[in-house]
């Protein structure tokens, strides 16, 4: 399966000239929240992503996702792996369970995103989960953005990576981007104007 085919098939892998959250400049972005618009496609990538967890032989009870950006890759994770999907979600800035969601003393818990950057989102849910009794056992996401080492990679984790060292973490695909400080920029150097494409309608 080629990953980045379909991320550029769905329109969820751009390429142009952006503005990163970070500030720096890229001629590509990942707009991960596009390759879930057909089910049929998230699924597809569920699925594999579910086998590579299972392949490795982790037990599984649970999968929950930092909302919004993990519900429907951790939704469609827990489909493929026959386990229970939860949420966790902001609340006064804090994650936190909600909505009727327990889990058990000594449940095994995956925590899922649609794209893992640092594991920021995911290191807070992971601190919810264990100081309610749960283990977490994995990380997992349909896409790595290169920070962080993923299992099967040789891409290697670098030092803003937040994720727990010596818990796996499984990804279909890695998507390092080059990037540039905007005054080092080739692009703009170039002439042309960066653009913010999470900012467009
Ligand atoms: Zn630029």
């Amino acid at each position: 399966m080629n990953v980045e085919e379909i991320y550029k098939n769905a329109g969820a892998l751009l390429e142009g000239h952006f503005i990163l959250s970070s500030g720096n400049h890229s001629n590509r972005y990942l707009q991960s929240a596009k390759v879930l618009e057909n089910p049929k496609t998230a699924s597809l990538l569920a699925d594999a992503l579910a086998k590579e967890i299972t392949s490795a032989g982790i037990e599984v009870d649970t999968v929950c996702a930092p909302a919004l950006g993990g519900v429907i890759a951790g939704y469609e994770l827990a489909r493929a792996l026959d386990v229970r999907s939860i949420f966790a979600e902001r609340k006064d800035n804090a994650m936190s369970l909600r909505r009727g969601f327990e889990i058990q003393k000594g449940e095994k818990i995956i925590i899922c995103e649609d794209i893992i950057t640092t594991g920021g989102s995911a290191m807070e849910v992971a601190k919810i989960i264990t100081e309610l009794g749960g283990i977490v056992v994995a990380f997992a996401a349909l896409a790595n953005r290169g920070f962080c080492h993923r299992q099967n990679s040789d891409v290697l984790r670098k030092d803003n990576c937040k994720l727990l060292k010596d818990t796996p973490f499984f990804a279909l695909a890695d998507f390092e981007f080059e990037m540039y400080e905007p005054s080092e920029c080739p692009m703009c150097k170039a002439g042309s104007t960066a653009i913010k494409p999470g900012s467009r309608a």
